[in-house]
């Protein structure tokens, strides 16, 4: 098992195309998924020589929507593993394919040797945030696959919404029993200006959440991550902020999205030294107001 941490500074994430298996009511792609184009393999080696030549990323991630319904990803991986320079090679992925241990030998043999596994509640709570009955069996059949093989780095990846709060402490729990050498929680920012179906949980209840699941977590040897919270929330030994955005390559559409989240909207970022720091978003301060109290600039 790593006990170093993955180093997003040293990461490109590439988009190779948009299909999935699930239907996640917290997807950043929500009802552009079905209009952006996948990448095509003529550019995607265009971008990896480039990445090559630049000699600076060492390591690739592989993205979606969901990669492992992509038809052609045994290519995608087998030519980024051709190059001889990429030292990492990740997936992001739901997790399900992974429970047909086939593929996932077949994956791994191809070049995988990094899986950032997506998960949002035990049970029932899952199914319903991804809208597909029998993903969690899967994902966790997946999860228990992986370390069965060895020699591959296991995070996880959970969202923190209002579908899910309650069961964060049970999920911890669960996953804290599975070979994962990272725990990622990101804060919920939705890719419109406002949050109309109203996940987004207020930070003040948050702040008392995370000492609890890290107590979940066993060892602090395996990081509780924080991904897009504010950096200056009071947190415990073995948690770690961390909302470093690897270079990405992702169509225009996507970005053009993703501007109307309006990130960034802190009272103290001005202030604050933590260049950073998401702060928070427009839709959470238009519901829950801007929280000068609780946030504190660095
Ligand atoms: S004061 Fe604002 S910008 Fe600074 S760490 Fe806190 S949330 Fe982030």
């Amino acid at each position: 098992m790593t006990k170093t941490r993955v180093d997003l500074r040293d990461y490109v994430v590439i988009s190779i195309w948009f299909g999935c298996n699930n239907d996640c009511c917290l997807c950043m792609l929500n009802g552009l998924r079905q209009s952006l184009p996948p990448i095509g393999f003529e550019r995607f080696r265009e971008i990896l020589f480039e990445i090559r030549d630049q000699g600076r990323i060492r390591n690739l991630i592989l993205s979606g929507a969901e990669v492992t319904t992509c038809d052609d990803l045994f290519q995608y991986v087998e030519f980024a593993v051709s190059l001889g320079w990429f030292e990492k090679i990740q997936i992001q992925t739901n997790g399900r394919r992974l429970a047909d241990l086939n593929y996932l030998r077949e994956l791994v043999a191809r070049g995988v040797n990094e899986f950032f596994v997506s998960i949002h509640g035990t049970g029932s709570v899952h199914d319903n945030i991804v809208r597909r009955a029998g993903a969690y069996r899967e994902t966790m059949q997946g999860l228990r696959n992986l370390a069965g093989l060895g020699g591959v780095n296991i995070i996880s990846n959970t969202v923190m919404t209002e579908a899910n709060y309650h069961d964060l402490e049970n999920l911890m729990a669960v996953l804290s029993a599975e070979r994962i050498s990272e725990f990622h929680l990101w804060n919920f920012f939705p890719m419109r200006a406002g949050d109309r179906e109203s996940l987004i949980v207020d930070l003040n209840r948050v702040v008392p959440l995370i000492p609890r699941l890290r107590a979940m977590l066993g060892p602090e040897i395996r990081p509780l991550v924080l991904k897009a919270f504010p950096h200056c929330l009071p947190v415990t030994e073995g948690v770690v902020f961390d909302s470093w955005f690897p270079v990405t390559v992702l169509p225009t559409a996507f970005w053009e999205e993703f501007g109307t989240s309006r990130f960034r909207e802190c009272p103290h970022q001005h202030i604050c030294l933590d260049k950073s720091c998401w702060g928070i978003s427009g839709a959470y301060r238009a519901r829950f107001g801007d929280e000068h109290q609780l946030l504190h600039p660095f």
